[in-house]
């Protein structure tokens, strides 16, 4: 990874990071034209780590949504992350979109479930260090968050991990018109998951 990077660089070849393949905003695009390098990352889709007490776990970054649960899940544990794009997104991709899901509203945005990151750049590599919580220094999870591949390739991500849960329970919620939902909807994040929004109209389809 890191001969590659520094082979691009060298010849001042773009390089991409590939997850899934599932960008809604162009990152996957080189940005300018002529010849680039679109790294598949695919074949890196390993549970590197797993810490049952700590409920920790690190992740490749080209384990997709569904491999990343059930690795997971072996142990007990979920990720709790579930975006529309679950079935092909990757973990890497996860981090550098900061993607949140249909669960973010209880298990937290993506980007609130990492502790650290490992980046390879043509430089060499920078680990953002295994410490839980810190108060000392920049935060520079938040530089490689969102960065879309701009700074390195994510190379692993450690995230805190979650129970299975022992039931689930989903609910719709129906309106009659658009006018009625938002304000309704509104409401729901403010009063928690799992809780109905005060005043709704109608009752959940089973
Ligand atoms: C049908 C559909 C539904 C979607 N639903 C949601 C949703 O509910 N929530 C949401 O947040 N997003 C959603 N998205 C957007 C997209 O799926 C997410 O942004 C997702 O996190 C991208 O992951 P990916 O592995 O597919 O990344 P890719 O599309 O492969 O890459 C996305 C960007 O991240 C970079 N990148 C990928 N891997 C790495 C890495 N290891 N290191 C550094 N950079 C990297 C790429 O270069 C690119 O800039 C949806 C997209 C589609 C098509």
């Amino acid at each position: 990874m890191l001969a590659v990077l520094r082979v691009c660089a060298e010849h001042g070849l773009p390089l991409v990071p590939f997850g899934g393949g599932t960008s809604v905003v162009g990152g996957l695009a080189p940005g300018r034209p002529g010849p680039f390098v679109a790294l598949d990352l695919r074949r890196m889709d390993g549970l590197l780590d797993l810490d049952p007490v700590s409920r920790t776990a690190t992740l490749q970054p080209g384990l997709r949504g569904p491999r990343a649960e059930a690795l997971l899940a072996e142990h007990g544990l979920t990720l709790g992350h579930f975006p529309q794009s679950y079935e092909w997104a990757t973990i890497g991709g996860f981090a550098a979109t900061r993607s949140s899901g249909q669960a973010s509203a209880g298990y937290g945005r993506f980007d609130e479930m990492v502790l650290s990151l490992t980046l390879a750049t043509p430089q060499g590599t920078l680990d953002t260090g295994r410490a839980p919580r810190s108060a000392a220094g920049p935060d520079l999870r938040q530089l490689i968050l969102g960065s879309e591949g701009a700074f390195g390739v994510i190379t692993s991500v450690t995230v805190r991990v979650r129970p299975v849960p022992q039931t689930r329970h989903y609910e719709g919620w129906h309106f009659p018109d658009f006018q009625e939902g938002p304000p309704h909807c509104a409401g729901s994040p403010r009063t928690g998951p799992g809780r109905p929004c005060c005043g709704c109209p109608t009752r959940p389809r089973p």
